[in-house]
């Protein structure tokens, strides 16, 4: 039953909120021609049989001899139906728009996931030097579209290596550990993990700061004439430091991960604590088509729409803590932001993800 060593494994690490934010990454066993693979929309935390896909690891294969279109959407939509056509018999789950690595890499099992931790490596303006550094043995990956050109950048990237890496490191997105035991990829997760923890030059702070109700009853007050869900607020030593000025809260100011923007909106507002939280927020969404799914007002707090927004956009400020001892932050380019924005399979995951 090794299915049901993955589906275990699968919750202990969805369990653990260092590793896993809002069921975020997904997992993979491999038996014979047939790959497992999470379905899209199921947290890992409280995964079991029906969250994961059986899919046919040889019509998978045959993905790399067929054509695409060049153009994104298009292409996409092209390879998300030979994806669905992959799928055995009686299957009826999306598979995770990951599905392609984890039939890429020649590993039993193999778990993606989105630490906050590895993303202050791989949001970081000096990640792939800090990674050839600390884990010479990784492959890292330059941040590219996710989906089928990262399947297929990562294809290409092992092609002249001798051995497979059971690590690998995704600039702006994640990290892929494969091993032929669960116990491997543990140990491997602890090395990581560990490795980075012992190279930080700061942990985050998230000790509370209490800020006087007169200053953060009024603005919850406005904001929820605003926002369409429950106005979610939060205060830290950390977001103390960001939100004294404009210039202090570059580091969380865009998204470093696709997660973020799926879940947070692709940036977070920053009020100045003189100007109007209604026009700065009227602002924003008649330049951006959206409205902010965070609001940051100066000196006063995180104001969020609802709690996964809230819940990313904390995860955006342990990023940009752990990438100062990695060169600085680097959000994801312009052009890459947008394309995720736009992305059919992420308007997906936001809807159905719970
Ligand atoms: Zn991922």
């Amino acid at each position: 039953m090794s299915l049901q060593a993955l589906i275990n494994a699968s919750r202990r690490y969805g369990s653990d909120p260092h590793l896993v934010l809002l069921g975020g990454g997904n997992t993979s066993y491999k038996e014979g021609n047939i790959l497992y693979v999470k379905a899209s929309g199921h947290p890992l935390g409280s995964i079991d049989e029906g969250g994961f896909v059986r899919m046919d690891r040889s019509k998978l294969e045959a993905i790399w001899n067929q054509k695409f279109s060049n153009d994104d959407a298009k292409r996409e939509a092209e390879v998300l139906q030979v994806m669905m056509a992959s799928r055995l018999e009686g299957e009826t789950a999306r598979p995770s728009v990951e599905a392609l690595l984890h039939a890429l890499l020649p590993f039993t099992y193999v778990v993606h996931l989105h630490p906050s931790l590895v993303n202050g490596l791989t949001c970081a303006v000096e990640g792939a030097k800090y990674a050839r550094e600390l884990f010479p043995e990784a492959l890292w990956i330059d941040l590219v579209k996710p989906g089928f050109i990262l399947a297929d950048t990562i294809r290409r990237a092992m092609m002249p290596l001798e051995s497979v890496p059971n690590l690998i490191i995704l600039q702006n997105h994640g990290i892929f550990v494969g091993g032929e035991s669960l116990e491997e990829i543990d140990e491997l997760y602890r090395h990581v993990l560990s490795t980075l923890k012992s190279n930080l030059k700061r942990d985050v702070d998230e000790r509370s700061v209490e800020i006087d109700s007169t200053i953060v009853d009024p603005i919850k007050e406005e904001l929820k004439t605003l926002f369409s869900g429950e106005v979610e607020y939060f205060h830290s030593n950390d977001t103390r430091s960001l939100l004294e000025s404009a210039e202090s809260f570059y580091p969380v100011s865009s998204s470093f991960t696709p997660d973020h923007i799926v879940y947070s909106g692709f940036k977070p507002l920053f009020v100045p604590n003189a100007d109007s939280i209604t026009k700065a927020f009227e602002a924003f969404t008649k330049k951006h088509g959206q409205n902010p799914k965070v609001v940051c007002v100066q000196d006063a707090g995180v104001f969020a729409d609802g709690e996964k927004p809230l819940m990313l956009f904390i995860d955006t400020v342990r990023i940009s803590v752990y990438t100062e001892s990695f060169g600085g932050p680097l959000f994801m380019t312009d052009e890459m932001i947008e394309f995720i924005r736009t992305w059919e399979v992420e308007q997906y995951r936001a809807k159905v993800t719970t």
